[in-house]
């Protein structure tokens, strides 16, 4: 993949992991990922709207993986699109930086992704602390 694809996926994300909303800038010792939503083994492409920006956490959560069981109903259901869908509109984050899942997807990506491991919710508790969340 050419560099100047990855900085277009760089700037539209605005820097922030597409599925947990963390900065790159929180994890200088990281390079955030480059992720192919639609893997590449099940026919996925490198086109724009197959792309997202993803930190090194949840793109090993990931994976290969569309999909997982919600762990409240036990149902298998897709992973969160960030291309297809709003991130708004399936999580919300409580004043403790813990995320959850407005909706069966929301729910299942939050677990399947482990987005709520303890650094991780410190992180996002402390961009809320600074006014860095949005
Ligand atoms: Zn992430």
């Amino acid at each position: 993949m050419e560099e100047a694809s990855k900085n277009r996926v760089r700037t539209r994300a605005d820097s922030r992991c597409e599925y947990c909303k963390v900065y790159q800038d929180c994890y200088p010792d990281f390079t955030f990922h480059i992720e192919h939503i639609i893997a590449r083994q099940h026919g996925g492409d490198s086109s724009p709207d197959n792309l997202a920006l993803s930190c090194h956490l949840c793109n090993a959560k990931k994976g290969p993986n569309l999909a997982g069981l919600d762990p409240d109903t036990g149902e298998l259901k897709p992973l969160f699109h960030p291309r297809k869908e709003s991130w708004s509109g399936r999580f919300a984050m409580q004043e403790d930086g813990v995320l959850y899942g407005l909706t069966s997807i929301g729910r299942t990506t939050v677990c399947v992704l482990g987005m709520n491991s303890i650094m991780r919710v410190a992180i996002r508790h402390e961009l809320r602390q600074l006014g860095r969340w949005s």
